[in-house]
């Protein structure tokens, strides 16, 4: 599956209606960028980011580790955690492993990820293993913390409720043989589904190291495994290679979901190679700069060339906006700045990867998982 990005509770410029007539099964919101606004107590209150965005479908949350590390460059970094000043107002924040599931569970996503430390890009062989073995010390305290506190988790009420108003929502059920509270009471009725905790891979660009993190993270035990510290500035090939062999290391019985990429030809191709779960910024993130992607390659609709055509902007395209308006509209919008263009520009990216992902399925349902039938 393909994840689109909703950082702040929101995919920018398409409301949830939209979403759902697009079929979006799961969306990824950032925990780093709810946790300094509106902060996790205010979408604790109102029973979690499901309630509070109004969303009853799957919605994973990242750790915060992968913003902490991009965004701020006065970050400090100890066995504890890190501390960081927020990009918005220059206010300090610390995040440990414990203090990033206690948020994600306050925040109520379905899935939720370990705190983990992104490796940079070059890094020598020291460094990466250093921040490696980090990371598998974090994901082991982010699991302690999960396994203690998990029936906290903010929609424990507020999904009953939607059930019972026949509003059947996506959950994880927990394992049996879950661990019993701390504080040795009983799990309540309501509390008999939780969240799942997914751990990350690191190691960098050392396919040794990869194997390793995966070995020590799989030794955590974690209900998905995710591949991190890719699409940090190193070539498109290493990527691919990197991916390839760790994959071999994780259990194929599980979800493995691989971080922050790509391109539709990308997401197809890993998928095809036994990704499970993707996301990614940028359809999104593209489609606000007018670069929009096609059954023809892609089309920067900035340009002049398409002042005057009248065609749809990809004649193969059902969604709702290739049905309705031409590549000279489309053009206009986005030349007078108008907000209607990254609204649409959106719309008809996301249905264009999720359309990719649909194919791959069928692919995959029809036994054919190189797509080679397909073509
Ligand atoms: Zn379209």
């Amino acid at each position: 599956m393909f994840m689109p990005v909703g950082t702040l509770a929101s995919v920018k410029g398409v409301s949830q209606d939209v979403l759902d007539e697009l079929g979006v099964e799961i969306l990824l919101a950032n925990t780093y960028h709810l946790f300094l606004r509106p902060g996790v107590e205010t979408v604790r209150q109102i029973g979690g980011l499901h309630r509070f965005m109004s969303w009853d479908r799957a919605i994973l949350t990242d750790s915060g580790g992968f913003q902490v590390f991009s965004l701020n460059d006065l970050r400090k970094v100890s066995e504890e955690g890190v501390a960081f000043r927020s990009h918005l107002d220059g206010s300090s924040h610390f995040l440990s492993p414990e203090k990033a599931t206690e948020v994600q569970i306050g925040l109520g996503a379905d899935i939720i990820m370990a705190f983990d430390e992104c490796t940079e890009y070059p890094a020598d062989c020291a460094r990466v293993r250093a921040s490696m073995e980090l990371t598998a010390r974090w994901a082991e305290r982010c699991k302690s913390y999960f396994e203690a506190y998990k029936y906290e988790v903010s929609w424990t009420s507020t999904a009953a409720e939607l059930r019972s108003a026949g509003r059947p929502r996506a959950a994880v059920p927990t394992r049996s043989g879950a661990s019993p509270r701390l504080d040795g009471a009983e799990p309540r009725p309501h509390t008999e589904i939780t969240q799942a905790l997914f751990g990350i891979v690191q190691g960098g660009m050392d396919t040794e190291l990869r194997r390793e993190s995966a070995a020590r993270t799989i030794d955590v035990g974690f209900a998905g495994y995710a591949i991190g510290g890719l699409s940090v500035g190193e070539p498109r090939e290493l990527t691919r290679d990197i991916v390839l062999s760790t994959l071999e290391h994780l259990p194929s019985d599980q979800p493995r979901y691989l971080m922050g990429v790509g391109t539709p030809e990308e997401i197809a191709q890993y998928a095809q190679s036994g990704v499970d779960m993707m996301d990614c910024v940028l359809p999104t993130r593209a489609a606000r700069h007018g670069l929009l992607f096609t059954s023809e390659g892609k089309v920067s609709i900035k340009q002049a060339r398409y002042a005057q055509d009248d065609r749809a902007l990809d004649p193969a395209c059902v969604c709702r906006v290739c049905q309705r308006y031409s590549r000279a509209y489309l053009r206009h919008l986005y030349a007078a700045n108008e907000l209607l263009a990254q609204v649409l520009n959106t719309v008809h990216n996301l249905h264009f990867y999720l359309t990719t992902m649909r194919t791959v399925r069928a692919w995959i349902r029809a036994g054919d998982a190189t797509g080679a039938g397909a073509r």
